[in-house]
Order: C-alpha cells, then sequence, then structure tokens
C-alpha cells in the first residue's frame, strides 16, 4: 500500500477544507470499500481524512414526514432503526441482503452509495481498464463479462454499480443532500451516478471535496406494498446477479402506484422509467407487466455471457410484482 497521511476531523467545513487541500486526499467512511482497493493498489489517496467523527450519524424526521439518514449511519443501524423499517421496509431488507452481518456493523450510507465496481479488471491493475486508466481499454468486453451490465452501459465500460441500498433507495425517491467548497446542495438519488459514454472513470456527479452529508427519503406512498428480492449465486455474501426493488398500490385494480429499481443490471442503479409509464393507471395483469418491462429492456445491449441476465429482470417483475398485487409478497 502506497504511504499515506491520515486525519480525522470532528466537524464538517473542517473535513471539506482537508480535501479541498489536497487533491490527491480522499475521505474514509468505514473503509470497507476503499482500504480493500488501497490494498490492491487501484485506489492510491495520499491523505486520508477519515470522516468517522462527523457528526453524521443520525436518523431524524424531518418537518416534512420524511427521514434524513446521516451520512455516516451504520448500514446494520439503518437496516434496524424502527421508523426505517416502519416506513421503508424495502430500505431495510435491501440493507440486509448486502454483504455481510461484520461488514454492514462497519460500512455506512454514503460510503456503500460511493462503492466501487466489482469489475474484476478495474480491480486487477495489471489488466488494462477504461475507468481506471481512461484510454487503456476495456478487457470485459470480450473477456469476463457474466456479472456486468446490459442496460445503460458503452462501449468503454460495461461495469455494474454493485450497491444493494442504492437500489432501494432509488425506488423510494431518495434525496442526497451534499456539502463542499460551494456550499450545500440537494440531488435526486436518481442522477447522481453517472453513465460511463466516453468517460466511465467519471461515476459520479460528486463534486471536488465534496462530501455525501444525508440522505433523505420522502414520506412512502399511502398504503404501498413493496419488495426488495435479490438474486444471487448463494444464499449470502455475495453481490447481486440481478436485484429488484419494488413499491406497488392499487385501486380497483388498475396500477395506482409503482416503483421499479434494478440492481446489477447497469452502472447505476437502475430505475425502470418506461415500464412504470406503461403500468400506471392501466389495469394489472402479469401480461402487462411483461409488456412493460419488454418496452424497458427494449434498450438493453448484453453481451454473450450475460443475456440472460435481460430475462431474468423481466420474470423477476412478473413474479415480484404479481406477488405484491396480491399481497404474498416474501419478507
Ligand atoms: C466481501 C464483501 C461483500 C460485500 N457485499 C455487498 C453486497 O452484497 N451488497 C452491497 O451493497 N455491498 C456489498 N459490499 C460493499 C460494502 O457494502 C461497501 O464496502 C460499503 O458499503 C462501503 O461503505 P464504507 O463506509 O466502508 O465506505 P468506504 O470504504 O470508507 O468508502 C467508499 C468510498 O466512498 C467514499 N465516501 C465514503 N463516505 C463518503 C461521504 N460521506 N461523502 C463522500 N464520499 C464518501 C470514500 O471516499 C470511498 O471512495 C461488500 C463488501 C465486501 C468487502
Ligand atoms: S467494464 Fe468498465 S470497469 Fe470493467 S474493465 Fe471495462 S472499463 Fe474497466
Amino acid at each position: 500500500m502506497k504511504p499515506h497521511g491520515y486525519t480525522r476531523p470532528t466537524e464538517v467545513a473542517a473535513a471539506v477544507a482537508l480535501l479541498a487541500g489536497r487533491p490527491d486526499a480522499k475521505a474514509l467512511a468505514g473503509g470497507t470499500n476503499l482500504v480493500d482497493l488501497m490494498k490492491l493498489g487501484v485506489e492510491r489517496p495520499g491523505l486520508l481524512v477519515d470522516i468517522a467523527r462527523l457528526p453524521l450519524d443520525r436518523v431524524e424526521e424531518t418537518p416534512q414526514g420524511g427521514l434524513l439518514i446521516g451520512a455516516n449511519v451504520r448500514n446494520s443501524d439503518l437496516a434496524d432503526h424502527p421508523l426505517v423499517r416502519e416506513r421503508h421496509p424495502v430500505v431495510s431488507r435491501a440493507v440486509l441482503a448486502g454483504a455481510s452481518g461484520q461488514l454492514r456493523n462497519a460500512a455506512t450510507t454514503g460510503g456503500n452509495l460511493l462503492q466501487r465496481t466489482r469489475c474484476l479488471y478495474f480491480q486487477d491493475v495489471s489488466k488494462p481498464c477504461n475507468k481506471r486508466l481512461p484510454g487503456s481499454g476495456c478487457p470485459a468486453r470480450t473477456g469476463v463479462h457474466r456479472d456486468l451490465g446490459v442496460l445503460g452501459t458503452s462501449e468503454h465500460c460495461v461495469a455494474t454499480h454493485p450497491s444493494d441500498l442504492a437500489v432501494a433507495l432509488v425506488a423510494v425517491d431518495a434525496v442526497l443532500h451534499l456539502t463542499g467548497p460551494a456550499g450545500d446542495r440537494t440531488m435526486p438519488l436518481t442522477a447522481f451516478h453517472r453513465l460511463p459514454g466516453s468517460t466511465p472513470d467519471r461515476e459520479t456527479e460528486l463534486g471536488p471535496a465534496e462530501l455525501v452529508t444525508a440522505v433523505e427519503l420522502p414520506p412512502p406512498p399511502a398504503g404501498a406494498r413493496s419488495v426488495y428480492r435479490k438474486v444471487r449465486e448463494r444464499a449470502s455474501f455475495a453481490f447481486a446477479t440481478c436485484s429488484l426493488a419494488a413499491l406497488l398500490t392499487l385501486r380497483d385494480g388498475r396500477v395506482e402506484t409503482v416503483r421499479l429499481a434494478f440492481g446489477a443490471l447497469a452502472p447505476r442503479p437502475w430505475r425502470a422509467l418506461t415500464a412504470e409509464a406503461a403500468l400506471l393507471g392501466e389495469p394489472f395483469t402479469a401480461a402487462a407487466v411483461g409488456a412493460a418491462m419488454d418496452a424497458e429492456l427494449a434498450a438493453a445491449r448484453p453481451l454473450p455471457d450475460n443475456a440472460f441476465k435481460v430475462a431474468l429482470a423481466r420474470r423477476l417483475a412478473v413474479r415480484e410484482l404479481g406477488l405484491l398485487a396480491t399481497g404474498q409478497e416474501q419478507r
């Protein structure tokens, strides 16, 4: 690991100033992703700004009836929080579907959203990778890409975003709170993760020296049922092959509210807006969900070894929305 400095500020403004003062500085939260990547030589910060002591570790109610989750709230605490479990069970379930208990005890809300892709070539500095080294190439396209993306990818990068939490947060219309040298701002989480285009090294809209301070969850739609379903190679401790966060309400058999977000299909948590628009206001049937997913997935550009994900996503949506519609969803 490259030698680096270490500092542990206790105020947000001080952390931002430290990050702004050193272009090679990096925020350290739980360290469960960043330190691993430092050991591999993928990340090489000259200074670690440990943000664990910043006062960003609380879940609070907002005056609008939403929840404000501090960026340093640990994944375990987020999943267990009574208000999160009551109002946003899909968020709680998504967190519990990720990593292991030990990792969730260390990993934070902000760090989870900013974790890097699990593409094997990205993690291996002996291999080319446009995301790690712009212009060096993308060996995944002709190499190992079974777990990589089918939607929103480009010829320059087909990596997926690995977070389970981010998928659920996109489905509940979460808003990020950010702070940086230019002050505070907010942004819908759907706008935060970038598609790769020709610059896969630019993964998010996070500005230089900017920190995520909180994630805001608006009140859930009245009466919505929700589910987080993660398909993976084994029952625990594995990243998703495809995952789905879904919310649904019906009125007189028609779709009144539907939110669909997929994980492991794309470089960002994928909100299926085309499918949602096709279903909204229509009579709910399995055939309608299938047709809506066909419209959504028409944009898919699978590679030889991950074409199965297209059929998997369609089946996942038909099955899980069907169970939600009849109140039989698994928890
Ligand atoms: C074996 C293993 C299995 C895993 N399985 C899963 C899984 O199934 N599903 C899943 O979702 N995740 C999984 N993870 C990933 C794990 O959830 C992430 O490593 C973790 O959430 C990252 O959080 P952290 O606080 O440790 O972040 P760190 O490692 O400290 O930081 C990660 C990145 O975020 C940046 N950062 C952190 N906080 C902020 C902030 N507030 N503002 C701006 N930048 C910030 C850091 O600079 C760094 O670039 C797994 C990890 C491991 C090691
Ligand atoms: S898919 Fe993206 S992360 Fe993986 S090798 Fe290609 S450029 Fe790198």
